[in-house]
């Protein structure tokens, strides 16, 4: 057997015919710029969210970058160093500071105690941007408390989580929130894309000014702005994909559960927490490889022609560019730990059973658990 870490093929197939037409409407009406499809896409996300506006934009990266700018942030923010890059990154480019806080090692999201340590540190920061990663929720209770308290500003990253909840509410339907479409997100569009929620009709309007050059009307610039639109092509391939969100989590939710039920015994793993209170989307299905042997697994499962992956292998305080900010090996033990013990295995909802018990055994197998 040969497992694949992603397969798209397999979702494509199954809605091919409809996912065909949309891309021929937008073609045949050679209008790729906003207009009705993305605006048609936008609002039927809103609803999805619960949310009172959602901004298409070029990507989860610029979903970022756009939130950032338009809530008016220019000194530090704080997020997690064990994230994707574009959260830091984005950070800095929208003209602000990224600072960091260290993770919760059972949740792999941002300590809510370590937090409020650093805030208490530091007052020149001004915003809060948790990431939901994995498809699970950050603890958003106490980090709208901490955020109140020193009056902060919360932006999330739920580029990896579009339909999770945290206490019974949708994440997107509170503070401006940034998903991405890449391809391999949970609803993934065909090229690159993102979107912002927010309730706040004045960010709203500043982000849609913000995406056109900055330009309102057109041709008249207050502000400086950024090329950045969801592309009416992918909105309209996004406006079908929207349909199956529910049914395809609910996938990864049950193949979760499997994996978590088949794998919790084990001394040397730690399988990942489902925390009944929230609803973790699973993008990833991240195990903990302690004792020194994630890489001997991952190696044993490539020898299974099993695709595994590391997200990720050098937190963000470590990196190379971010060197100016004077953090060192050690600021963030649980995010460093976390970095040499993650180890994902395939999760996307098209696994098929057979796939999945192979996978299962093969992990047995390498801890010797096998019957
Ligand atoms: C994917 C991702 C992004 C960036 O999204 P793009 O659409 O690829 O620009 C940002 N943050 C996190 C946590 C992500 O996983």
């Amino acid at each position: 057997m040969n497992i694949p870490f992603l397969d798209l093929k397999r979702q494509y197939q199954p809605i091919k015919e409809e996912i065909d037409q949309a891309i021929h409407r937008v073609v045949d009406s050679q209008n790729f710029i906003l207009g009705d499809e993305v605006r048609v896409f936008e609002e039927k996300l809103a609803q999805y969210c619960g949310v009172k506006h959602a901004i298409g934009v070029a990507s989860g990266t610029d979903a970022l970058l756009l939130s950032i700018k338009a809530h008016n942030i220019s000194e530090d923010v704080i997020t997690s160093p064990f994230t994707f890059f574009a959260t830091a990154g984005s950070i800095y480019n929208a003209g602000a500071n990224p600072q960091f806080a260290d993770i919760n090692p059972e949740t792999f999201n941002i300590d809510p105690e370590d937090l409020v340590k650093k805030i208490r540190e530091n007052d020149k920061i001004k915003a809060i941007l948790p990431v939901h990663l994995y498809g699970q929720t950050a603890e958003m209770g106490p980090i709208h408390e901490i955020a109140e308290d020193h009056d902060l500003t919360v932006i999330e990253d739920a580029a990896q989580s579009i339909g999770a909840e945290y206490h019974g509410k949708k994440i997107g339907s509170i503070n401006t929130t940034c998903f991405s479409f890449f391809p391999a997100k949970n609803l993934g569009c065909y090229g690159d894309g993102g979107i912002i929620t927010t309730n706040e009709e004045e960010i709203a309007e500043k982000i849609r000014t913000l995406r056109v050059h900055g330009s309102k009307p057109k041709y008249y610039h207050h502000i400086i702005g950024h090329n950045s639109r969801l592309d009416a092509l992918q909105a309209a391939i996004l406006t079908v994909k929207l349909k199956y969100i529910d049914k395809w989590n609910s996938m990864r939710i049950k193949n979760a559960k499997l994996y978590n039920k088949k794998l919790k015994e084990i001394e040397g793993l730690k399988v990942p927490d489902i925390d009944p209170q929230n609803k973790h989307v699973f993008n990833q299905y991240t195990l903990r490889v302690t004792n020194d042997r994630r890489d001997d697994l991952k190696k044993f499962l490539t020898e299974k022609n099993i695709s595994t992956a590391i997200y990720y292998p050098l937190p963000l305080h470590l990196q190379p560019c971010f060197s100016f900010l004077k953090y060192k090996l050690g600021d963030f033990i649980n995010s460093e730990k976390a970095c040499s013990e993650v180890l994902s295995i395939p999760i996307f909802p098209e696994l098929e059973k057979e796939e999945l018990k192979y996978i299962v055994d093969s992990i047995l197998k390498f801890f010797d658990k096998s019957k």
